[in-house]
């Protein structure tokens, strides 16, 4: 998929974890890795797990695009944690070390 779109699907689910009524519900620390409890609309609970160099999140969503794209979980809690929507842009769907250890660091507290 050309860049561009990528671009542009990415500044939707920015936008998605800006406006809609996300929440988290708890995290907790498992070895090396941290794990958080989303809950977006529906109240349907998902879980992202931060992990060494890479996040996870078990919506259906990062699993079909989670390749190439940040879900709205990831993008909720990464603007929680202080980066601005053009940060999580540059990531180009690819968190890498600095953002779990953001992540790690602020535990929690994000909830
Ligand atoms: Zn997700």
């Amino acid at each position: 998929m050309p860049a561009q779109s990528l671009d542009r699907l990415q500044r939707k689910r920015i936008g998605r974890a800006l406006r809609e009524d996300i929440q988290c519900e708890g995290a907790g620390y498992h070895l090396d890795s941290i794990f958080f409890s989303i809950i977006g609309k529906e109240e349907q609970m998902y879980l992202v797990n931060a992990d060494l160099d890479s996040i996870e999140c078990s919506c259906p969503d990062f699993e079909h695009r989670g390749e190439v794209l940040l879900c709205k979980h990831i993008c909720w809690l990464l603007l929680r944690a202080g980066l601005s929507p053009e940060d999580l842009l540059e990531l180009r769907g690819i968190p890498g070390r600095r953002e779990v250890e953001l992540l790690m660091r602020m535990g929690s507290r994000l909830c």
